[in-house]
């Protein structure tokens, strides 16, 4: 029969990849968000444009059997959002809400399987200090303290959802994402992550111009191309192990090395200004013991790939915007 599954977040980055995944995979597929994809990236057979904080809206998506549901919708964005301090009362409840109604009503109507999209935001600030040496193996994460509300938010969720686990009829699987980038995904407008911003601006640039970098450019981190995201969450739903995994690379580099790659990429050499802003921890990468101990599997791309493929897609963006002020004045 044919598998049927819920992706919550549908109209957003991953979510939006992962109801395609799911459909080619032969699933009929409803996708719910409070907007359309902007990119038009999601075939789903059926999408409820909602608010999933509303339990109501939550109950109206169990009209039919459900096998699997995807919670991926979350109050997130970039550094620029979640370490400004400026969005903690939102982030928190509106995330923490989503997670309420959605695990809780998922239960109700019977679904078997949960996957819930954490964040390695939640691993304890004091064990990423050291850029070179961050520590995120998963069983680290307490005593927690994570460095965000954001980070907290994850970490209460995670234990919701292993809580209906324990008391009643839900299988849960949770991972752990470590900074996950692809086309498609938010590169403009404040909410973008590292690696789009920094293609944004290299893409932008005027040859032997210049691109701003928040901070001195060596604080770490590892970025996962999507593909290699929805191998992993497609592959731990599949598996018996529950988690919480780091779904993450391994390949950690300094932001500074990010904004290398995507000038070797763009073909264009610049300058690095370094400016003051929000930067998060000093140091953070995948630890991959777990995921290759439990489902025998690991991410592999080398970073420059996955970074050519969105470099490519940033500056068509760019471009489009570019014709669309032209047609418009
Ligand atoms: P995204 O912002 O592109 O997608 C999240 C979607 O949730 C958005 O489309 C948003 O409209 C939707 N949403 C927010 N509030 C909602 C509400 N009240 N009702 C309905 N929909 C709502 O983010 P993404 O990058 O696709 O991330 C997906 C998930 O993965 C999130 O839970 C995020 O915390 C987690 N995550 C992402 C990364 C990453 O690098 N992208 C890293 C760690 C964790």
């Amino acid at each position: 029969m044919q598998k049927t599954a819920i992706v919550c977040g549908a109209g957003g980055f991953i979510g939006g990849h992962l109801v395609n995944r799911l459909k080619s995979e032969g699933y009929w597929v409803r996708g719910v968000d409070l907007k359309y994809n902007e990119y038009g990236n999601n075939h789903a057979d059926d999408f409820v444009q909602g608010d999933l904080r509303d339990p109501r809206v939550c109950e109206s998506l169990f009209d039919r059997h459900i096998d699997e549901v995807y919670q991926l919708a979350a109050d997130m964005g970039g550094a620029g959002y979640i370490f400004t301090g400026e969005h903690d009362a939102d982030v928190m409840h509106n995330s923490a809400t989503i997670n309420l109604n959605m695990v809780h009503l998922a239960t109700r109507f019977g679904v078997k399987k949960i996957f819930y999209s954490s964040s390695a935001c939640m691993y304890p600030e004091y064990n990423q200090m050291d850029p070179d040496n961050p520590k995120c193996a998963e069983d680290s994460a307490y005593p927690a303290a994570p460095d965000s509300e954001y980070g907290w938010e994850k970490l209460f969720s995670e234990r919701l959802y292993l809580a209906y686990q324990r008391n009643y009829n839900i299988q849960v699987r949770i991972a752990r994402f470590h900074n996950i980038f692809g086309p498609a995904g938010t590169w403009t407008g404040g909410k973008e992550k590292a690696p789009a911003a920094v293609c944004r601006k290299v893409a932008a640039a005027p040859a032997g111009g210049s691109i701003e970098i928040w901070g001195d450019g060596k604080q770490t981190r590892s970025f996962l191309y999507i593909d290699e995201c929805l191998d992993g969450i497609r592959k731990l739903v599949d598996s018996d192990f529950c988690g919480p995994v780091n779904i993450g690379s391994d390949e950690m580099v300094t932001i500074n090395q990010l904004a290398e790659i995507a000038m070797k990429v763009g073909k264009k050499q610049l300058g690095i200004n370094h400016i003051p802003g929000p930067q998060g921890v000093r140091g953070r990468n995948s630890d991959n013991e777990l995921i290759k101990s439990k489902l025998g599997w690991a991410p592999s791309w080398p970073l420059e790939k996955g970074i050519a493929l969105t470099y490519a897609w940033i500056a068509e963006q760019i471009k489009l915007q570019e014709r669309e002020a032209e047609v418009a004045q």
